[in-house]
C-alpha cells in the first residue's frame, strides 16, 4: 500500500508513504502554506511500484502471454 498527498494548486506531488494517515498528516502540514483552504486529495498510489518497475512487469506479463499463444498455435 502506497499513498500519495498531491496539491493541486502547487502542481506538487509530496513523496510516498506507506499509510494514508501519514499522506493526510503531509496534507494537514502543507494546508496552512495555503491558510487552510485548498482543493487537494490524497491519492492511492498502489504498491509502491515505481514506473520502471511497472513497465518491467508489463513486459514480462505481454511476453508470458505471447509465449503461451505461441506453444498454443504451435503445440497442436
Ligand atoms: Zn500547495
Amino acid at each position: 500500500m502506497a499513498y500519495r498527498y498531491r496539491c493541486d494548486r502547487c502542481r506538487v506531488a509530496f513523496p510516498t508513504v506507506p499509510t494514508r494517515a501519514a499522506a493526510e498528516q503531509e496534507r494537514a502540514q502543507h494546508r496552512l502554506a495555503h491558510g487552510g483552504h485548498v482543493p487537494d486529495h490524497v491519492e492511492y498510489v498502489g504498491a509502491g511500484l515505481d514506473p520502471a518497475t511497472r513497465r518491467w512487469l508489463a513486459l514480462v506479463v505481454a511476453g508470458g502471454t505471447a509465449m503461451a499463444v505461441w506453444n498454443w498455435v504451435h503445440g497442436r
